[in-house]
């Protein structure tokens, strides 16, 4: 079920910073992986779209941007802000995601699905426990109200024994052949139904309809539908199309109620795909193994040398300002971000850089992040190490001209990092890790 081939450690290498030469050779043996957004989306039919929501919902384990969140844990998903108490059979505790300047709701941005202990994960011998990690998913958030002086940014890690008490043993029904679609779609759509069947029966279908964080508050006439704020309830009834679907929640069997549960759902994220600015767009994530041309890249630097020697050149012989160009070279130019743009340019649309213990390729040489100032994980103690980082690429797909958020929601790079030992803090709970931006600086 692994979607991630398990990365290799690379130890830390020395830089120097006055040398402007790029060195591609740490990426020789670096096994990143690169996510990205699949633009067939925009030609699939009805019935495909559908399938594609589908699937992008938890017992699929999606990597995804946007939409609600596709949970791991259901017995702890984290709460809205203010939602109070929640029915918490487990003494589970839940968290509050809240930026901690504006304290607006944070919304979700995007998740990873990660299993760790494949067969080249070097790290698999630090994990506290392999099996108690057999699903394992990353959760970003933003702060995206307007106004906000200093944006939060949360990560949480979930993880899951493969026998647990939300999703089946077995694998979800996936990519089958082409002239199958018919019969994916049906499996599909059965798995997605007893999940949820699972969930209600247990009482950890209490998720906002908007947003998907847990909560207390049900729709009164239904009592089906859950919703965090009047804020929230007002867009589900109204935009969300709540409105023409409360009526049909009375008096059903458990097995209908579902099944006009996941037919709903798929109108809802259809809906919330077009008219919400309180979620993203949905989007699945395809991660692959990052091919680059190294040969390439290094032909490329050795003429860039060879173009810098002849301005040098040119400049003498016209009697330049050499100490203009030392400028230019001094200031101005930026290594990191030059490396950035020649090894994005092989997959130019990729938002994720996946390589867990791998080192993150920083967007500028501004603002890097000095390893010691990476802070431990903060329920066992032990190191946290680079998992993945998030490109600006990711800002042209989030709508934000459309939402009005232009302007507030911006990033050279976001990096994330992980407890080593993936920890058992995650355990019942999902575990804050640590995520750093990088701005862009003029
Ligand atoms: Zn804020
Ligand atoms: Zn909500
Ligand atoms: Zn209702
Ligand atoms: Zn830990």
């Amino acid at each position: 079920m692994s979607k991630i081939q398990v990365k290799n450690f690379h130890a830390p290498e020395t830089e120097n910073d006055s040398d402007s030469d790029i060195d591609f050779e740490d990426l020789a043996d670096s096994s990143v992986s690169v996510g990205y957004i699949d633009t067939n989306f925009e030609e699939l039919d009805e019935k495909e779209l559908e399938l594609y929501r589908i699937q992008m919902r938890s017992p699929f384990f999606p990597s995804k941007v946007g939409g609600k969140p596709a949970w791991l844990d259901y017995s702890s998903v984290p709460m809205a802000v203010g939602a109070g108490q929640i029915n918490d059979a487990n003494n589970n505790k839940s968290l509050e995601l809240q930026c901690q300047s504006c304290k607006s709701q944070l919304v979700f941005l995007l998740q990873i699905y990660a299993p760790i202990g494949g067969d080249d994960d070097k790290f698999a011998h630090e994990a506290e426990n392999l099996d108690d990690a057999f699903h394992r998913v990353i959760f970003v958030f933003l702060c995206s109200s307007k106004g906000c002086k200093s944006r939060s940014f949360k990560v949480l890690r979930s993880q899951l024994k493969r026998e647990n008490d939300f999703f089946s043993y077995e694998a979800p029904p996936e990519n089958y052949d082409l002239d199958e679609f018919d019969q994916e779609f049906d499996d599909s759509k059965k798995h997605l139904a007893n999940f949820y069947k699972n969930l209600h029966l247990k009482n950890f279908l209490n998720q906002c309809a908007v947003c998907g964080l847990s909560c207390s508050k049900k729709c009164s006439r239904c009592n089906f539908a859950f919703f965090c704020s009047q804020n929230h309830q007002v867009i589900d009834w109204t935009k969300l199309n709540h409105k023409t679907l409360c009526a049909k929640y009375s008096d059903k069997s458990v097995d209908e109620l579902i099944s006009e549960w996941v037919n709903d759902e798929n109108s809802v994220l259809k809906y919330n795909e077009e008219k919400s600015s309180a979620v993203f767009p949905e989007r699945e994530i395809i991660i692959e193994p990052e091919v680059l041309d190294l040969n390439k890249l290094r032909k490329e630097q050795e003429r860039y040398k060879y173009d810098k020697t002849k301005i040098a050149e040119d400049l003498d012989a016209n009697e330049g300002n050499d100490q203009d160009f030392d400028a230019i070279k001094e200031n101005d130019y930026d290594k990191d971000f030059d490396k950035f743009k020649k090894i994005s340019a092989h997959e130019p649309s990729q938002i994720i850089r996946y390589e867990r213990g791998g080192k993150p390729l920083w967007v500028s040489k501004y603002q890097k992040l000095k390893e010691s100032d990476i802070p431990k994980c903060e329920y066992c103690g032990s190191r946290r190490i680079f998992e993945f980082q998030i490109t600006p690429q990711l800002l042209c797909y989030l709508n934000l001209e459309e939402t009005g958020q232009l302007d507030t929601v911006d990033w050279a790079g976001l990096y994330v990092y992980t407890c080593a030992k993936s920890c058992q803090a995650a355990k019942n709970s999902y575990a804050s890790e640590y995520i750093y931006k990088q701005d862009f600086v003029s």
